[in-house]
This record gives structure tokens, C-alpha cells and sequence, in this order.
């Protein structure tokens, strides 16, 4: 069974990634979405929140898996037996530095990192700037999956 882990923060989910997500359930026969807890980081949503804005943007997709973890993502991908990391590009600058970071994880392991191009309406999406939108009241639903919805 080929699995891939999509490993992000996803404070929150975005368009961006939702395309990436669907596109990667083509590919595999399984995509596990994994939230990295990185304790240095100060996120906007809680970990519980996140999960659940992902679970429930794919609760008819039988594919796709949600969950969290700490440490090395080629260490949860041995876990799962995921022989495959799936990231998206948008740009030159995510290109540069997803380089070095699939060069480290080939070098520490066996793992090969798959990358989509994102699609051209949400290449310009980021969780930041959803979070900018959000504190200064705009709309960000046009950003984002119908699951995530601020009260
Ligand atoms: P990280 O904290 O690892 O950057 P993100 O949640 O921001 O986590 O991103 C996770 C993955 O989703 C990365 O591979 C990133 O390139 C990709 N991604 C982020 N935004 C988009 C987008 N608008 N379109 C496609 N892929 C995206």
C-alpha cells in the first residue's frame, strides 16, 4: 500500500492545502495529514481545532487520515509505514527551502519527498495571511475549506 504523510502546522487549513490533499489521494492509496507540534511555535488554533477543521474537510474521504505528532516526520513516517512525504510548491522560496529539507530526510532515511505544484487559483494562499485576514476582520472564508469557521 503506497502512503504519504503531509506533514504542516495548518493553523489552519487552507485552500491551498485542500487542493494539495485531494490531488495526493490520486496519487496514493492513502494520505496521512499530520500536524507537527512544534512547542517553540505559537499558534493561533489549538491543536484540537486544527485536527478537527481537517477531519471534518475530509470526513467523506475514506483516504485520508488526520493526526498529530512531535519530532522527526521521517520517524512518524516509519511509524505508519509511509514510504513516501507529500509537500506542495508555490514558489521559488518554498522550493529552496523544501530542497534542503527532502535532502535531509533521503540522507536520514529512505524516504522520498513528492511535491505538487499548487494549482494557480490558491498559489498565492498561506495560512499567515488567513490569520492576518482573520485579525483585522476580513473575509476569510474564501480562503479556506467550508469546515474551518471562526464564531
Ligand atoms: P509548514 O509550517 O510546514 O510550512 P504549512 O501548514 O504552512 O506548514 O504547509 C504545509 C504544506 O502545505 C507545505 O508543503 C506547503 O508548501 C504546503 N502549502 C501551503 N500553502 C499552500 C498552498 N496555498 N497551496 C499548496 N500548498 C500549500
Amino acid at each position: 500500500m503506497k502512503i504519504a504523510v503531509f506533514p504542516g502546522s495548518f493553523d489552519p487549513i487552507t485552500l491551498g492545502h485542500y487542493d494539495i490533499i485531494k490531488r495526493g489521494v490520486s496519487l496514493f492509496d492513502k494520505v496521512i495529514v499530520a500536524i507537527g507540534v512544534n512547542a517553540e511555535k505559537k499558534y493561533m488554533f489549538t491543536l484540537e481545532e486544527r485536527l478537527q477543521f481537517i477531519k471534518e474537510s475530509f470526513k467523506d474521504e475514506p483516504k485520508v487520515e488526520v493526526t498529530t505528532y512531535q519530532g522527526l516526520t521521517i520517524d512518524l513516517c516509519k511509524k505508519v509505514g509511509a514510504k513516501f512525504i507529500l509537500r506542495g510548491l508555490r514558489n521559488p522560496a518554498d522550493f529552496e527551502f523544501e530542497k534542503a529539507i527532502a535532502h535531509t530526510n533521503r540522507r536520514l532515511s529512505k524516504i522520498e519527498t513528492v511535491f505538487l505544484l499548487t494549482a494557480a487559483n490558491t498559489s498565492y494562499i498561506s495560512s499567515s495571511i488567513v490569520r492576518d485576514v482573520l485579525r483585522n476582520g476580513g473575509d476569510y472564508t474564501i480562503l479556506v475549506p467550508d469546515a474551518v469557521r471562526v464564531k
